[in-house]
């Protein structure tokens, strides 16, 4: 089935899937993204796209008939949080990425001190529910803004993720998303690390152009990225909440990269964005997934590391047991891509 000839039908929906409003945007906010608050779509609860295309017979299968899929997804910012509270000498030398000497007994990476190198934690709590998720990493230099750890001193924690069936993917720093020299040298700082090859991208800040750092990722080797999605508001940037393969405009082609497209984040919920309190977030967790559940669509999830305590692990863990009770197929990126594959090779 060719989805683009399907979206081509009805111009409203092509201008929708293909992005076309941020080609030339009128308003970007303070990191250069294009926010929700400038889009013309006003039914962002909607995954209009994906409607279409499921009225006009296009159909998913997932693994053991699963009636919609769940992508999960962990963008590793902070590991060394109790550092980051203790001033900013502190802060100062880890960027330096030189730990006087007292604080590395004190916060050593295998330390339990350290709250957030919880990786292991967090797949044990999603084995739980069957599910298994990404983890992006962040591969910055000291001198780049926000390098908050040093990926090569990870090495173990990164191996014992592979080794449980989790998948390592790039976190993009500030600037990434249109650099594509500095995409290359991350992608290839990660694999000296995995020793394989990195398949999945998602930006820091959910920072990203269209087409542009679609085109920067495909020329870098990566099979999918999962960037696409408001960090101001929960929903469907671009009408779907199917992967697909996106469409340039300017170029009129089909660039050769899958998107998972990022339906909700944590921070978006609370903080400076949707600023709802935990039953309305709750609320409109369940009014987005119904919806993916009626497309039999993907449900893409970033949930930070540092964001698994108290109410905001409750939270996680409510959405989790209900994907589950739903026979949800709660999966990762690569899994999700490789399936997508072989299923819609085209598309
Ligand atoms: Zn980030």
């Amino acid at each position: 089935m060719d989805i683009y000839k399907i979206l081509q039908m009805d111009t409203s929906i092509w201008d929708l899937f293909t992005c076309k409003e941020e080609y030339y945007p009128q308003l970007l906010d303070t990191y250069g993204r294009f926010p929700y608050y400038a889009s013309k779509n006003r039914d962002i609860f909607m995954p209009k796209a994906s409607q279409y295309l499921s009225e006009h017979g296009f159909s998913v299968e997932y693994p053991d008939n699963a009636p919609f899929a769940v992508c999960l997804t962990h963008d590793i910012d902070i590991i060394y949080e109790s550092i980051r509270t203790k001033g900013h000498s502190a802060i100062r030398n880890l960027k330096r990425g030189n730990i006087p000497e007292s604080l590395q007994g004190l916060y050593s990476l295998h330390s339990k001190k350290i709250p957030f190198c919880n990786f292991i934690d967090i797949m044990a709590l999603e084995e739980q529910y069957n599910s298994k998720s990404t983890f992006f990493f962040m591969a910055e230099n000291p001198e780049d803004q926000d390098y908050f750890y040093n990926i090569e001193d990870l090495g173990s924690e990164i191996g014992e993720i592979v080794d449980r069936g989790g998948e390592v993917g790039l976190h993009g720093g500030h600037t990434t998303f249109s650099d594509p020299e500095k995409m290359r040298e991350k992608k290839k700082k990660l694999e000296k690390m995995l020793n394989r090859p990195v398949q999945g991208y998602r930006n820091h800040y959910l920072r990203f152009n269209v087409p542009s750092t679609w085109e920067y990722l495909k020329e870098a080797g990566f099979k999918y990225d999962s960037t696409l999605g408001y960090a101001d508001c929960i929903g469907f940037r671009n009408g779907m909440c199917h992967p697909f393969r996106p469409f340039n405009i300017d170029s009129q082609s089909v660039i050769d990269i899958i998107e998972i497209p990022l339906i909700m984040m944590d921070m978006t919920f609370f903080n400076t964005y949707m600023r709802l309190n935990m039953n309305q977030a709750w609320e409109l967790f369940l009014r987005v997934t119904q919806e993916i559940e009626r497309c039999q669509g993907v449900l893409t999830i970033l949930w930070h590391n540092n964001n698994l305590l108290n109410d905001w692990r409750k939270l996680y863990v409510k959405i989790l047991e209900y994907c589950s009770k739903k026979n949800a197929w709660i999966t990762n990126g690569n899994t999700i891509c490789q399936w997508w594959d072989n299923e819609h090779s085209r598309n």
